[in-house]
This record gives structure tokens, C-alpha cells and sequence, in this order.
């Protein structure tokens, strides 16, 4: 009896806490930052007219069922995921040298390779690094497979944007061939991402030092409206030879976040490298979820793979994207009108769904109790919790913590 009284009872999750007290709290101008979702200028989810229309096709046609996909998902969907990410004419698929498999969103990707590396590269001996900060579930992930994470420099809290210095550092000190996890872009939490010049100068130390290059794409599209844009980094390394893996969600990008329609691509030198690749990582599927889910990959495959729908996703996707960078512009000018102390130019310069306000522990406590804001300790703010309507109480509410 009683064999799992010792379980020690754990923290609940902080974001889905945050939500909570959220939820149970009455006050009428209470407001949501915490959560990494899209909303529209009401506040509501938004599904994407081009998902409503795919399901709508794909609802009425006749012939679709609920039969298993292959161990390594849709072949239309996880074909379309690779054009997307590196681009149609892609020297890596060019030269046979892709394999993708379809995961459970961008989570299952990022566990998938550190599955994958934890068995394969370098006898699982080579650390992980981790940008300090990053994506809460990161370093829970490369835990629970076995993967040693350390972190390397990232955000620097006095310009709050990128401490290249500090980045390149870790990179020229830490043991050859070690793992980098990059964000591709609109980097999560801080909306900081290095500029193109400055991914060149990234590219350079991890090729002289031979680390491998881990790229967590959750935001193609999303962040600043243009795929291409948004691709640049990973392109890029392509373009150089690395030898690389990529997490892709289609979570933001498609609104589709419970539905778990992602992709893992491995790209490797060689065509035969990359067969023995995609072999293992059918195998790790396969005791893992046996085979994906299927209905938002079909929807996202439908997408794009169909011209006229494609040319309606970028327009839905640059609805997102720029409502988005409408309240970064509109919070930044109503701090500016208040004359809040401190400068506020972080706000506009940061990319994507969140942004590091810079604000600090007891002015969060205070915005949360006092105003009824709701957001994480870190001081990160998802800007698609803001709206025309909320974003002047949310000014004022920031103005009066900080003075
Ligand atoms: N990676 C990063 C950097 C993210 O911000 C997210 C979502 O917040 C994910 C991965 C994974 O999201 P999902 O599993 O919903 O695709």
C-alpha cells in the first residue's frame, strides 16, 4: 500500500498557472500576456480563413478516413514542409540529401532529435547548448533524453538585445562538435534575433569548431510576415554545407496549436548518410507514437500544396504578423507619450510574439496584483495579448510601476 506516497507533488506549469489565475480572476480589464497564442484585435483566437476553408474541403470529401499514416506521416505534408523551410530550390533536397519526418508539433521535433543525437552523435557525450534564456521547455526536453544542456550567452539585460560577444565566446570555448540549439527566428522569450551579418559571424565559429547546428523553427511566417525572411538563418547555413537538423510547428504559423502538425528534417552530407538518418529515426518513431497524427497535417498539406490556397495562407499570415508589430508600434508610442522613464526602443526592435520588457520581479508582481496584467516573472510579454482597445491600460499600467 501506498507505494507513491513519496511522489513529491511538483510546481504547476507556470504558464498554464499564469492562465488560470487569469481565467478565475472577475476584474473587466484584465489582461492575458502570458500565453503564447495569437489573438485578433478582440482578444479572441483566430482561426485562419485558409484553415476554415481546407477544413471545410477536406470535411466534405468523401473518401477521407481514419486509417494510420505511414510511421513517418504524410509524404505531401512533410515534402511541402521541407520546400517551405528551405526553400523550393534547396541545394539539400536538390542533392537528396533531406530526410523529414512528421511529429507531434514542434515539441515532438525537438524531442525527436535529442532522441536522435542522444544515440547517435558522438556516443551522446556532446553537450547541448541552450541560449540563456530560451524556451521554457527546452532544457525539460533535452533532459528527459539524456542530453547534458549548458547555456551560452544570448540576451543582454543593458541594451536587452543580443549578446553576440558573449554568444561567440561560448562557441570558441566549449569542446569541439557540441550541439547549439539557434531559434531561426523571433526568438523565444526575449523577440531578440541576430541580424543576418550577425548570423554570418555565427556560421563562421560553428563551422571553424565544427558544432552542430540545432535549429528550433516555431515562427516561419509568423514573425515578420515574409517566409522567406523569416527562413534566412537556416537557408543559409544550408547554402555553407552544414550538416544540421530542424524542428518545424506549424502551431503559430497555421493556428493549428492543438491540432500538433509539425516536422523534423535532418540534413546530412550525403545521400546515403541521410538514408541511414531517416531509418533510425523511423525506428524511434515507431516506439514512440507509432505513427503521427494525421487531420492538421492534412490541413496543412492541402494548403500548401494548392497555389491559390498557399497565396491566401501568406495573406492570412500577414494579418498576424502585422497586428503584431501594429502593437509593438502603438505600446512604444503611448510609454513614449507618457514619458516613462527608461527607454522603450526594445519594444519596436524585438521580433515576433513576446518581448522582453526588461521589467523586473516586483513590477511584474505589482502589474499582476495591482492591475490585473497578467505575465510571466521573466517580464515577457506576448504582444498578441495586447489590443487597439487594452494597449493604452496596459501604458499606463506599466507607466505607474516603473516611476
Ligand atoms: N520551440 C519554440 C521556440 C517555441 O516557442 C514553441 C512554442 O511555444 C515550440 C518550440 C513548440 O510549440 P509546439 O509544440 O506547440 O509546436
Amino acid at each position: 500500500v501506498a507505494a507513491f506516497a513519496d511522489v513529491p507533488l511538483a510546481p504547476p506549469d507556470a504558464i498554464f498557472h499564469l492562465t488560470a489565475s487569469y481565467k478565475a480572476d472577475t476584474f473587466k480589464d484584465k489582461i492575458n500576456l502570458g500565453v503564447g497564442a495569437y489573438r485578433d484585435d478582440d482578444g479572441k483566437p483566430w482561426v485562419l480563413p485558409v484553415v476554415k476553408k481546407a477544413d471545410d474541403l477536406l470535411r466534405s470529401d468523401p473518401t477521407l478516413d481514419h486509417e494510420y499514416l505511414p510511421i513517418a506521416g504524410l509524404p505531401a505534408f512533410t515534402s511541402a514542409a521541407a520546400k517551405l523551410v528551405l526553400g523550393a530550390d534547396s541545394p539539400a533536397i536538390k542533392e537528396d540529401r533531406v530526410t523529414s519526418i512528421q511529429t507531434i508539433s514542434g515539441t515532438g521535433a525537438n524531442h525527436l532529435g535529442a532522441v536522435f543525437l542522444s544515440r547517435f552523435y558522438r556516443n551522446g557525450k556532446m553537450k547541448c547548448y541552450l541560449s540563456n534564456p530560451t524556451w521554457a521547455n527546452h532544457k525539460a526536453i533535452f533532459a528527459n533524453a539524456g542530453v547534458e544542456t549548458a547555456e551560452y550567452a544570448y540576451f543582454d539585460p543593458h541594451s536587452l538585445g543580443l549578446d553576440l560577444a558573449g554568444m561567440l565566446r561560448a562557441m570558441e570555448t566549449c569542446e569541439e562538435g557540441s550541439i547549439f540549439l539557434l531559434h531561426a527566428c523571433a526568438h523565444n522569450p526575449t523577440g531578440v534575433d541576430p541580424t543576418q551579418e550577425q548570423w554570418k559571424m555565427i556560421a563562421e565559429v560553428m563551422e571553424r569548431r565544427r558544432l552542430f547546428p540545432f535549429f528550433d523553427c516555431a515562427y516561419q511566417g509568423f514573425a515578420s510576415g515574409s517566409l522567406e525572411k523569416d527562413a534566412w538563418a537556416i537557408r543559409y547555413f544550408v547554402q555553407r554545407g552544414f550538416e544540421m537538423l530542424i524542428c518545424q510547428s506549424f502551431a503559430k504559423n497555421f493556428g493549428l496549436y492543438g491540432e500538433r502538425a509539425g516536422c523534423f528534417h535532418f540534413i546530412a552530407s550525403t545521400p546515403d548518410a541521410v538514408k541511414r538518418v531517416g531509418s533510425q529515426l523511423a525506428i524511434i518513431q515507431r516506439s514512440e507514437i507509432s505513427n503521427p497524427p494525421a487531420y492538421g497535417a492534412r490541413l496543412v498539406s492541402l494548403i500548401l500544396n494548392s497555389p491559390p490556397l498557399f497565396t491566401e495562407w501568406t495573406q492570412n499570415l500577414s494579418t498576424m504578423a502585422s497586428r503584431i508589430i501594429l502593437m509593438r508600434s502603438l505600446l512604444h508610442s503611448e510609454l513614449v507619450a507618457l514619458g516613462t522613464p527608461g527607454s522603450w526602443d526594445h519594444i519596436v526592435d524585438q521580433i515576433g510574439m513576446f518581448s522582453y520588457t526588461g521589467l523586473g520581479g516586483e513590477e511584474v508582481r505589482k502589474l499582476v496584483e495591482e492591475s490585473h496584467v497578467y505575465l510571466t516573472s521573466n517580464g515577457r510579454i506576448s504582444m498578441a495579448g495586447l489590443t487597439r482597445g487594452n494597449v493604452k491600460y496596459f501604458a499606463r499600467a506599466v507607466d505607474r510601476v516603473v516611476r
